[in-house]
């Protein structure tokens, strides 16, 4: 038994083992992903939920205060009104500075804890501010899995925008408007990373749409991520649900034209390999990525999570018999 699991022996830790076992199962799956990351059961499982992903993952991202909590309850609401079941992943880079703001804010989330469809995991952003971290990429790929939509909350302006990317299929940035942050953002070079922007809190009017044209405006001298998709830039108010349905809509559309693009499988599988590509050059720089071709790994392994397992085992090994003959 694993005492900050409550897990048996991870050999049990599957899909099936985690469906049938309702949110408290993912709830300590998840808390697995973290207690024992890198272990070959761990590994298998990551594999398994990356072969069987079948969530459309959105990721909502945007400064503190934009008001992507807000959105995220209406969501949330209209998703589940449709029937989806939705988990959520909500990184908060406050928690890295003060341990109390985590739960305090992730509490804003009013979702009904007798609905087995909707789960909600807040984590922090640990050794990147407002980024993705390891965690988080590994709970997505589970939850993945397990639900129809996915939404992934992340706070951030520049370096975190690209980490949602290559975890996400269709990433939706907040402005806030009367803010200058879509100066910051041109500035930043993340023009080209939103597949829909949002001006927030449109019901302050004139400000929101003094926003929409600046928006409008740095887009149109951005370079396009997809050349059949063109960026929509909506006016959004979560207090008189503004906007709500076009988003929904426009978050739709644009899953369903990546699943029509014959991209979309290119699109999860480099996923893979650029998390992989990743993942070895934290753990061993630029050296250790030189001795690996990561798409032949991910393929010999079965998947990019085992493919991590063996490479680091492999190259600790290299790296200690180097040591040792020194
Ligand atoms: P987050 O930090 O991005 O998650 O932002 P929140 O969702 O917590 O919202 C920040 C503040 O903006 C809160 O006081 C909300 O009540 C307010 N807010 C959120 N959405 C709207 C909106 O559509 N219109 C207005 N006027 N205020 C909003």
């Amino acid at each position: 038994m694993n005492k900050r699991t409550g897990l048996h022996q991870t050999p049990s830790l599957s899909l099936t083992t985690i469906r049938e076992g309702g949110k408290r199962a993912l709830s300590r799956a998840l808390s697995a992903l973290e207690a024992e990351e890198g272990s070959e059961a761990i590994a298998r499982l990551l594999d398994e939920a990356a072969e069987h992903a079948q969530a459309h993952v959105v990721g909502l991202t945007g400064p503190p205060g934009v008001g992507k909590s807000t959105l995220t309850n209406s969501l949330i609401r209209h998703w589940r009104a449709r029937g989806e079941r939705v988990g959520v992943v909500a990184v908060d880079p406050s928690s890295r500075f003060s341990m109390g703001a985590l739960l305090g804010d992730r509490t804003r989330l009013d979702t009904d804890p007798s609905d087995r469809d909707i789960f909600v995991r807040s984590m922090a952003a640990r050794d990147r501010l407002g980024g993705l971290s390891h965690e988080a990429v590994t709970a997505i790929v589970l939850m993945r899995a397990l639900f129809d939509r996915v939404l992934v909350e992340t706070v951030g302006i520049g370096q975190s925008e690209s980490d949602i990317a290559f975890a996400t299929d269709t990433v939706v940035l907040c402005i806030q408007p009367g803010s200058g942050d879509s100066l910051q953002f041109m500035k930043a070079g993340v023009m080209e990373l939103p597949d829909i922007m949002i001006i927030t809190k449109a019901d302050l009017g004139p400000l929101a749409r003094r926003a929409k044209a600046d928006v409008d405006g740095a887009l149109s001298l951005a370079m396009r991520k997809e050349k059949d998709w063109s960026v929509p830039v909506l006016l959004v108010s979560a207090v008189d649900d503004t906007g709500l349905q076009q988003l929904i809509e426009a978050i739709d559309l644009h899953y369903s034209s990546l699943l029509d693009s014959d991209r979309f499988l290119a699109f999860r599988q480099d996923q893979s390999t650029v998390w992989l590509l990743d993942r070895i050059r934290r753990k061993f720089g630029e050296i250790g990525l030189a001795q690996i071709d990561p798409a032949a790994e991910v393929t010999l392994a079965g998947g990019p999570f085992m493919a991590d397992h063996i490479i680091t085992k492999e190259l600790e090994r290299r790296l200690n018999s180097t040591i040792r003959t020194k």
